[in-house]
């Protein structure tokens, strides 16, 4: 569990105090509170505490490392989660009842797991070219290994949404089954009782998928979308999910996943060369949706919520016991 420190400690540089003073007005101001300024903390992230300075705001929003989200109405909260090549950052902003607004960051990169280098294919080097294989990280793990983390949140029905749009042409016509396989396998995994949840597929639509291309979360339909984006960040796939509490139980109102088409993605098991698994990808950004958070790359390689995936690999196209047990633990089996 990661530590909340106090956002107007000492050492917040000035800077940051006067940024947070702006959000605290603002947020008063939006909520119609004319008193108990809100007040503003953030989590350190899991390694580098001194990554806390790179949360900002202007006031209405909040920026880590890329990703923005507007600051919730009270009783409500978003996360931002991006899964690039080089790991994996989120960030949560939450808004309790009482009107405070708190920060949590995440971020896991190659340094922090650097043990772990032969499951990090760097895209940009495109000389190394991989074919698919489906060897998965500590495989002999994949069904023993128990750990999982839980965001805190519910998603009572997940019925989504595919936009085509966008699509590359490599996975147009096999995308969809992809994404599908990808939702499908959040259900059940190692031979367990299945997880009581049950996605249903909505089919196509050309509602957008509310993520900016810089990768900010852009707003919430209440329609869960997954679709494709042009992306002009390092990640791959990047999740917005909106959450609200409801009889003192976090529950998601909407959750959308953008995939990267500056990035290739390839759905079948073989002639792969530095693209990255759809169906992979699609498992992982629906946990975030459903309530994991990641665990750690080095303790936990076999588990689909580790922050990292390599190119080529198809090995995490179904769940490890962890994220099993982390799904069933909030959704129960039946
Ligand atoms: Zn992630």
């Amino acid at each position: 569990m990661r530590n909340l420190l106090p956002f107007r400690s000492a050492s917040a540089p000035a800077s940051t105090v006067a940024a947070l003073a702006a959000v605290t007005a603002a947020v008063a101001v939006s909520a119609g509170i004319a008193t108990a300024p809100a007040a503003f903390t953030t989590a350190a992230p899991a390694v580098d505490s001194a990554v806390d300075s790179t949360v900002t705001n202007d006031g209405q929003s909040v920026s880590y490392q890329g990703l923005t989200v507007r600051v919730p109405a009270v009783g409500e909260g978003v996360q931002a989660a991006a899964q690039s090549t080089s790991g994996d950052i989120s960030l949560t902003v939450t808004r309790g009842a009482d009107g405070k607004v708190v920060v949590k960051t995440d971020a896991h990169t190659h340094d922090e797991d650097g043990e772990h280098a032969d499951e990090h294919a760097d895209e940009e080097s495109a000389a190394q070219a991989a074919t698919a294989s489906s060897a998965r990280p500590s495989a002999a793990k994949t069904c023993t290994d128990k750990a999982y983390a839980l965001a805190g949140w519910k998603l009572p029905s997940f019925k989504w949404y595919y936009n085509p749009a966008g699509a590359p042409a490599s996975v147009r016509s096999t995308a969809a089954s992809a994404i599908s396989a990808g939702t499908s396998a959040l259900v059940k995994t190692c031979g367990q009782k299945s997880i009581r949840l049950a996605p249903s597929y909505a089919g196509q639509t050309s509602a957008g998928v509310q993520v900016g291309k810089a990768g900010n979360c852009t707003g919430n339909d209440g329609r869960n979308v997954i679709g494709w984006r042009a992306g002009s960040g390092r990640w791959l796939g990047m999740t917005c999910t909106y959450f609200k509490t409801i009889n003192g139980k976090k529950t998601v109102t909407g959750t959308d996943t953008a995939l990267n088409t500056q990035y290739k993605f390839f759905t079948a098991t073989k002639n792969c060369t530095n693209a990255y698994d759809l169906q992979s990808v699609v498992l992982h950004e629906r946990g975030h949706s459903l309530g994991l958070n990641h665990v750690s790359q080095s303790a936990h390689a076999s588990a689909v919520m580790t922050p990292a995936l390599s190119a080529c690999s198809v090995g995490k196209r179904t769940l490890g016991l962890g994220d099993y047990k982390g799904l069933a633990a909030t959704y129960g089996v039946r």
